[in-house]
């Protein structure tokens, strides 16, 4: 499948990985919107977070512990965690992925 985060999964894309096990992948954005920026994507394809829940809701859980305990590692306080589902929403990559942002303040609502 011709999926660039499956790629970044495979190893045939470069990236700078955070964390990795056999269920997700965490790496650095690569036009990052904050200080700290990382993805957390499942290793197995879905087209976006809602297809993952349904067909997997425990490893959505795993994925958002991870950001979670990311969070804590790096020593982040506040952050927000994002999911971009549909074009409209403005989501550009069509493989599952939460977004962790942090190290700035962030406005409500959101644009
Ligand atoms: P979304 O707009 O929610 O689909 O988020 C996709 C994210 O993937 C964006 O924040 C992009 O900057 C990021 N992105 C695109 N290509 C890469 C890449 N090769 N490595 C890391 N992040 C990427
Ligand atoms: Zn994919």
């Amino acid at each position: 499948m011709d999926c660039l985060f499956c790629k970044i999964v495979a190893g045939e894309i470069p990236a700078s990985i955070v964390k990795k096990n056999v269920l997700y992948t965490a790496f650095n954005d690569i036009t990052p919107q904050a200080p700290t920026h990382i993805l957390i994507i499942p290793n197995h394809h879905f087209s976006n977070m809602a297809e993952a829940a349904m067909a997997n809701p425990e490893l959505v859980g795993e994925i958002f512990k991870a950001a979670g305990e990311i969070a804590s590692e790096i020593g982040l306080e506040s952050y927000r965690m994002n999911v971009n589902t549909g074009a409209g929403a403005g989501q550009s990559v069509f493989h599952a992925h939460l977004h962790l942002l942090g190290g700035r303040t962030f406005a409500w609502p959101p644009g």
